[in-house]
């Protein structure tokens, strides 16, 4: 975590910053609210993965999945993701068959 006021890195708990001892809040509804939701990545990785979008979904998902690993994503939207992925990932071997197919 980081001090609002300073910028400076904080331990998580710590009541004041050990920088500019400027005063920690800590935010659990902030946490809790933004956190879980899913976040618009993640969502449109999902949509263009059912959508049947080749590569699409599977750079969508793997931003927010770097995302929710940074802490700026919903954990919720993991599972969006991984079904974009998977479903990206079917649909870009099902396209890259299917041009080969037609080019030989
Ligand atoms: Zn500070």
């Amino acid at each position: 975590m980081k001090c609002s006021n300073c910028g400076n890195t904080v331990n998580e708990g710590d009541l004041f910053c050990s920088k500019c001892s400027a005063k920690l809040i800590w935010k659990d509804n902030q946490s809790s609210e933004q956190d879980d939701s899913p976040s618009g990545f993640s969502i449109a990785a999902l949509i263009t993965g059912i959508a049947s979008v080749p590569i699409v979904p599977i750079v969508l998902g793997g931003i927010d999945i770097k995302k929710i690993n940074n802490g700026l994503a919903g954990r919720k939207g993991l599972g969006f993701d991984i079904a974009g992925i998977i479903l990206g990932s079917l649909t870009t071997i099902a396209f890259t068959i299917t041009i080969i197919a037609v080019s030989v």
